[in-house]
């Protein structure tokens, strides 16, 4: 690992005032940065590591009325145990509870799931040996090589790995508000297909809180190989909001979570068996896999409606 500057921030402010200048990142539990850092995948390295876990109030989970405010540094853990959470947002609690291990999940927070960088066998090789164009290169190796775990939506010229963030889904489709040092970002337009970054963050952004409205009723499914830890293959969230519409999102399927109107259309008129198929298959009609992932769409189809059925 190369060197750098530690610095613990004592606010969100300093913290972000100190990384103003490209040349420095944060860390929250660590359990992302750290490996990227140890391998070295990416071409250029930070010449400070701010520790945002030094700033003392930024890891509650508040129950706002309308909505659940929490903290960017809560853990995991905390979300997945949080009452409130469980009874307000229950798609959000299911998805921490999902995410990785219960080691990680005691350090890993929640600001730090949704800035977690790609799962790509070629974006995290080490020594940047593949300079992929998330990196700044040129080409994407999945659309040649070993794309069994790569995205399912069709022929672009970008970055073709997956967003494996289990929270991403469950927030976009809770309809939930990114609060960062600058501004607020809809949790929809938070997550970025391509560029360096998984998401719209600027350098010296840090995000501060996230704030969740309560749905009437919601749900997350997760499809991975090993059921204690593992990435989503496939994820999917819905939820039904306080006027009854649903919102139905994937994830593991595009660079970041895709949003589906089309199935969110079949269950407008209520969800039954047949509507919730029905939803299904309008989610992956766009689907275009590539050589080795065709069996991706299916897993998708199923999530979607076995996700609408959990919350009919
Ligand atoms: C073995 C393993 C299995 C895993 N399985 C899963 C899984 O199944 N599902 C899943 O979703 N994730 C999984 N993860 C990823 C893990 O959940 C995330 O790494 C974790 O949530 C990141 O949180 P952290 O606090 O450790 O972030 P860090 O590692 O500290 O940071 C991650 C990134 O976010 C940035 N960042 C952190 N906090 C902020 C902030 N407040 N504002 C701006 N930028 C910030 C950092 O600069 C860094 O780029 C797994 C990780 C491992 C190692």
């Amino acid at each position: 690992m190369k060197h750098f500057t530690h610095m613990e921030a004592s606010s969100a402010k300093e913290a972000a005032q100190n990384a103003s200048k490209g040349d420095a990142m944060f860390i929250a539990g660590g359990t992302d940065l750290i490996g990227t850092l140890k391998d070295e995948i990416l071409p250029t390295y930070p010449i400070t590591v701010i520790d945002l876990k030094t700033i003392g109030d930024m890891d509650g989970i508040e129950d706002a009325g309308d909505a659940i405010v929490i903290g960017a540094l809560a853990k995991l853990a905390d979300v997945a145990e949080s009452e409130a959470v469980a009874t307000g947002c229950a798609a959000l609690s299911q998805a921490c509870e999902r995410a990785a291990s219960p080691t990680i999940r005691s350090m890993a927070t929640i600001g730090g799931n949704i800035c977690q960088m790609h799962r790509c066998w070629y974006f995290r090789t080490p020594d940047d040996r593949f300079h992929c164009l998330r990196k700044g290169g040129e080409y994407c190796p999945a659309r040649i090589g070993d794309n069994r775990y790569h995205s399912i939506y069709g022929d672009q010229d970008g970055c073709y790995a997956v967003s494996s963030h289990d929270t991403a889904p469950a927030l976009v489709a809770l309809g939930a508000t990114i609060v960062t040092t600058d501004r607020e970002v809809p949790a929809e337009e938070f997550f970025r297909a391509n560029g360096a970054r998984s998401n719209v963050l600027e350098d010296g952004e840090v995000v501060t809180q996230i704030k969740v409205p309560k749905a009437q009723k919601s749900a997350f499914q997760k499809f991975a190989l090993r059921k204690s830890i593992d990435f989503p293959l496939v994820n999917c969230a819905a939820a039904q909001g306080q006027d009854g519409a649903c919102r139905v999102v994937l994830g593991g399927v595009f660079p970041a979570p895709v949003r589906s109107e089309a199935a969110e259309a079949e269950v407008s008129g209520g969800i039954s068996e047949s509507s919730a198929q029905a939803a299904g298959d309008a989610a992956v009609a766009e689907c275009a896999p590539m050589s080795k992932n065709a069996y991706k769409v299916e897993i998708a189809r199923t999530l979607v409606k076995r996700t609408l059925l959990d919350i009919a």
